[in-house]
């Protein structure tokens, strides 16, 4: 099947430009003026944009959490993913203290199977991992699973010590593989919270007061400080105020090789949000938490200038009904994660684009080209190109949409944008060729998404 996006403006992370998109089967033939006299099914994109699927590693579908479990599977997840333009997920695969890694995976793609209506990947998140099981992450890297997420924060259930990081960045220093750091300091969150219990504060707000921001960015120090001793890059997970990319900017300034990652809500919501009248403020508990509203300036900035990389959302959705609410009286055991998997391009092409704090090709950078290539999906995602996947959103930059819980699709009773509006809206979301949003209706299939077998890194 031949299929022409005709008469759009493409815009990449190298150019904009008027172009034609002729795709053969699932992959891009050719881009340029006048294409596709012959093809079967054409789609007008006069007046919109044209540009690459979004790309969202940093996800938690499925994903149980004690005796609960996240609000999205592949299913409901990956269809709100394409309904937001987002047509590649890499998840997080959760390894069980003592488990074999490999294990950890395999249970993932069980879950994914049948269910993904675009293509998605997996990290491993290891919670275990002595000298022995070391060998593991190899056999991963080469199963493409190339990336490994390891927390500094949680103790008792995912926390490792500095000496199982350093282990881990020197195995992926020598396999090709990435690590990915939760950069906070859990030992003095704990005792932080601790103390808050004790003094009788339980509200939602008392989760932000208890993870400072020194906590987030000593974390981060440390996680750059580990990984220069193993020779190896670090990639820092979900960034969320000006003292952690501070630490970024100056180690990447003397030529540390650190990467990392912001998210919507650390851009656009404040800290203002947990204190919000009775247990509202509990659907903005996440660690890292939100930040004052003066610090996101600079994640901006650094957004801009490159000392942040990607952004990603952390979708990690809970309902407030049944879920949340078990935080009630104890904001320690209020479920941590917010939903937003939809909502992260057209926040971020208004917000973004539309503000004048990055340009168009910089948003296709952060949400797309650049992590296909951290992440081993370069040039087969995340660019407009003969040969790569036709992973394609035609944006009509002009329409309005209004975000609410009421129209969204994610499975999940609120949405932290609730009420907020936006312009740019994906007309037409194409899955390897194949339309899987079209005028706001989902006309693709679950279980049509593949497992991308991702490619170790080649720096
Ligand atoms: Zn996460």
């Amino acid at each position: 099947m031949r299929t022409l996006i005709r008469g759009g403006t493409v815009a990449t992370a190298a150019g904009i430009f008027p172009a034609d998109v002729l795709i053969e089967g699932e992959t891009i033939a050719r881009v340029g003026a006048g294409l596709g006299a012959e093809a079967q099914r054409v789609f007008d994109a006069r007046g919109k944009y044209v540009l690459p699927g979004g790309i969202d590693v940093h996800t938690h579908l499925d994903m149980p959490l004690g005796e609960i479990v996240t609000a999205d599977d592949f299913e409901s997840g990956t269809v709100a993913a394409a309904h937001g333009g987002t047509t590649t997920v890499v998840d997080f695969a959760v390894q069980t203290p003592g488990q074999p890694l490999r294990e950890a995976w395999e249970t993932w793609m069980r879950k994914a199977e049948g269910k993904a209506a675009v293509d998605y990947g997996f990290h491993l998140i290891v919670t275990d991992l002595p000298p022995a099981r070391l060998v593991e992450m190899d056999v991963l890297v080469a199963e493409g699973v190339t990336t490994f997420k390891l927390f500094m924060a949680y103790p008792g259930r995912l926390m490792v010590d500095d000496a199982t990081i350093y282990r881990a960045l020197r195995r992926a220093a020598g396999n090709g593989g990435l690590v990915l750091m939760h950069a906070e300091n859990g030992g003095v969150i704990e005792e932080l919270v601790r103390r808050a219990l004790a003094e009788g504060k339980t509200a939602p707000r008392w989760h932000a007061a208890t993870r400072p921001a020194a906590a987030e960015a000593e974390a981060v120090h440390r996680s750059i400080a580990l990984a220069e001793l193993a020779g190896a890059p670090v990639y820092i997970v979900h960034v969320s105020c000006a003292e952690a990319v501070e630490e970024i900017a100056a180690a990447r300034g003397r030529g540390a090789r650190v990467l990392g990652e912001t998210c919507p809500q650390y851009l656009f919501l404040s800290e203002e949000r947990y204190d919000a009248p009775g247990f509202e403020g509990a659907k903005y508990v996440m660690s890292p938490p939100l930040r004052p509203r003066p610090g996101q300036e600079r994640l901006w900035r650094a957004l801009a200038a490159g000392e942040l990389q990607v952004v990603a959302t952390d979708h990690c959705p809970f309902r407030m009904r049944d879920q949340k609410s078990l935080g009630r009286g104890d904001f320690s055991r209020i479920p941590g994660g917010a939903p937003g998997i939809e909502t992260r391009m057209s926040l971020l092409l208004d917000g973004g684009v539309r503000a004048g704090r990055i340009s168009l090709e910089r948003f296709v950078e952060v949400t797309a080209t650049a992590p296909a290539r951290i992440f081993g999906l370069h040039p087969r995602k995340g660019v407009i190109a003969p040969g790569s996947d036709a992973d394609l959103v035609v944006w009509d930059l002009d329409r309005e949409h209004t975000w609410s819980a009421a129209t969204h699709h994610m499975r999940v009773d609120y949405n932290p944008y609730e009420g907020m509006v936006v312009r740019g809206v994906p007309e037409l979301v194409l899955s390897r060729g194949s339309p899987v949003v079209e005028g706001g209706r989902f006309v693709g299939r679950p279980g049509a998404g593949r497992f991308l077998k991702r490619a170790p890194r080649s720096d």
